[in-house]
């Protein structure tokens, strides 16, 4: 749950208030039109007249902090996230949406020794060169604990 609270205040404000804002304009809109014109639906109990004014904004206001969300987590993945934003924004039925969730970078970490982001693989820091996972002693390529040879040129790890 905290997880996935953390998600959504990655949503920038903004993009929570065009949410609201889209949501607010639709709610009115149905409520005020039809209802206010529409002999037969001035009959529906309050319930009814609420249920069928605030539905129709909500998928608008998950849309847009979808795409705030898209925003702000490509941003700190260091990926592309004007352009990932855009296709969020401007295909339809949340195509661009879906798209960015199977295609996101993995989440970036930080360095331990300067604390610059660096990609998860990076065997050293680009910026201070501190080691940054189990390296291998012969290509120095990122390994992982379990292993006992390198994948890449074959040397023993048994040593590391
Ligand atoms: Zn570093
Ligand atoms: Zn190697």
């Amino acid at each position: 749950m905290s997880r996935f609270q953390d998600e959504v205040e990655l949503v920038p404000r903004p993009a929570f208030a065009i949410g609201v804002c889209v949501w607010l304009a639709f709610f009115l809109l149905m409520f005020l039109v039809p209802i206010g014109h529409d002999p037969q639906l001035r009959n529906w109990p309050l319930a009814g007249k609420l249920a069928i004014s605030v539905l129709p904004g909500l998928p608008l206001f998950f849309l847009a902090s979808l795409v705030g969300y898209v925003y702000a987590d490509a941003k700190r993945r260091g990926m592309r996230y004007v352009m990932w934003t855009w296709l969020a924004a401007l295909i339809p039925n949340a195509i661009g949406i879906i798209l960015y969730f199977v295609l996101r970078d993995p989440l970036l970490l930080n360095c331990t020794q300067c604390g610059a982001q660096v990609r998860t693989g990076f065997a050293f820091c680009p910026k201070c060169g501190g080691s940054l996972s189990h390296a291998c002693p012969q290509c120095r390529r990122a390994v992982e604990p379990g292993w006992t040879h390198c994948v890449y040129c074959g040397a023993s790890l048994s040593g590391a």
